[in-house]
């Protein structure tokens, strides 16, 4: 019997995760995801972005995705394109997650078919090739393969798949977080013991503010912005942090006194995850959307009334969407905040406004569209950044570093892979294999290294 893993992606990098395992010369990958640090100014874009599918020399028996963030799902319709019909398991959330990541990459990159990853047709072959795998549940693979999926805390959705093959079984973490936060609670591997595991390593050897006092640092700042009349913008993930902001200042009791809105492709993932967590999601959540009737008026009014306020927003990094569209209303304003909350990639536009100082300048170009979308004006427009931005607070959804070490040393394998972390924290651990996991190999691989785990 023999077992390996290839990371085709994501190995000592965060993004691009896709984990291709084998198992007596079955293969079964682990997410296909994408790279959204890779700037589509990059010449070798097209190769940068997508993990190396290149590597799969037959086709698998089918796919798991641990949950439907961009680096972690984004590319499963290329996967889709080269392996057609092969199954792709997720639970029903990471499925809604997906598809509007795949159709969201579509509509970014319709302007520029060369930038194209995948195609119309092949998000239609992908979401066709979705196979249910609910949280908590078991299927068979064949081949003498089994999965479980166990709930990784992270996002809505997210899992843990447990492979189980000859009597070894295998742990996959995919992301996970051990705290709860406010709207997802955290994963709980108490009495699962296994063989092997490969897990991220986002948070290894890295600090970070505990997420209560991050979460008493937003709400101070946001209040004290309300209070002088400014405006704040909190340009967000849609899926997750969105929702995990918006149930922050809702349990703060702002809400009795200011306007909070929710715009863009955010009020589909709160919609989703109020279907998915009634209890945890307030019900009133879609009336904080920016109105569906007028949408284009509503946005205009929130961006130039002189009412204080705030707004939930993808993207995240300002890659897109209409965090764009707020944040050139409202940067040059004193008595405005930009407020980020996640990862800022260091390529990313977000990146640099969050860094940047008062009176550094920026484009934000005016793009009018056709009703079918095609651009027919673009208008340069420069601002002169004089709002506030604080610190980003570290809202994390990943396990911290003393949660890492407790769950591997609970989960107690012969052999512990690490990736989606940094080189450094990753090299630092295999070096120090006493220091994460006494008595067991500590691996770091390369993209593209096979790791034996069972010969
Ligand atoms: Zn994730």
């Amino acid at each position: 019997m023999s077992i390996s893993v290839v990371p085709l992606g994501g190995a000592k990098e965060i993004g691009g995760s896709s984990y291709l395992f084998e198992f007596d010369g079955e293969l079964v990958l682990v997410d296909c995801g994408l790279r959204p640090g890779v700037s589509r100014d990059d010449p070798d874009y097209l190769t940068k972005v997508v993990p190396n599918l290149d590597l799969i020399k037959k086709t698998p028996v089918c796919v798991v995705t641990t949950h439907g963030h961009l680096d972690h799902a984004g590319a499963s319709p290329t996967f889709s394109r080269m392996f057609p019909g092969v199954p792709n398991y997720m639970s029903e959330e990471t499925r809604a997650f997906s598809s509007l990541q795949w159709n969201d990459t579509l509509k970014i990159d319709r302007d520029r078919p060369h930038l194209r990853v995948f195609s119309e047709g092949d998000v239609t072959a992908c979401q066709k090739a979705v196979r249910p795998l609910p949280i908590g549940g078991c299927i068979d693979l064949g081949h003498g393969i089994s999965v479980e999926a166990i709930r990784a805390g992270h996002i809505l959705g997210a899992i843990s798949p447990k492979f189980k093959f000859k009597g070894k079984t295998i742990f996959v973490s995919g992301d996970f977080s051990c705290q709860d936060q406010t709207v997802i609670s955290g994963a709980n591997f108490d009495g699962i013991k296994v063989d092997f595991v490969l897990s991220e390593a986002t948070y290894l050897a890295r600090s970070r503010q505990s997420f209560g006092i991050e979460k008493g640092r937003f709400i101070a700042d946001v209040l004290s912005v309300l209070r002088r009349g400014g405006k704040v913008l909190i340009p967000a993930f849609s899926i997750g942090r969105s929702q995990e902001v918006y149930q922050i200042l809702r349990e703060s009791g702002l809400f009795e006194q200011f306007d909070i809105w929710i715009d863009g492709g955010a009020t589909y993932t709160s919609k989703v995850s109020l279907r998915y967590l009634p209890d945890k999601i307030d019900p009133d959540i879609e009336k904080h959307f920016v109105s569906k009737e007028d949408r284009g008026a509503h946005r205009h009014n929130i961006c130039h009334d002189d009412k204080p306020c705030v707004v939930i927003v993808p993207s995240g990094m300002l890659e897109g969407g209409y965090a764009i569209s707020y944040t050139r209303a409202w940067i040059g304003g004193n008595k405005n905040a930009l407020m980020f909350t996640g990862y800022l990639d260091p390529n990313t536009l977000g990146y640099r406004v969050c860094y940047s100082r008062d009176g550094d300048e920026f484009d934000f170009p005016i793009i009018k569209r056709s009703r079918d979308g095609e651009i027919t004006k673009i208008i340069p427009v420069a601002r002169v950044r004089h709002c506030l931005i604080p610190d980003p607070y570290q809202f994390s959804a990943h396990a911290a570093h003393e949660d890492l070490l407790a769950t591997w040393r609970g989960l107690n394998p012969k052999k512990l892979v690490l990736v989606h972390g940094s080189p450094e924290n990753i090299n630092w651990a295999v070096q120090n294999p006493n220091e994460i996991l006494p008595g067991a190999e500590v691996i770091g691989p390369q993209n593209g290294e096979r790791i034996i785990l069972e010969p």
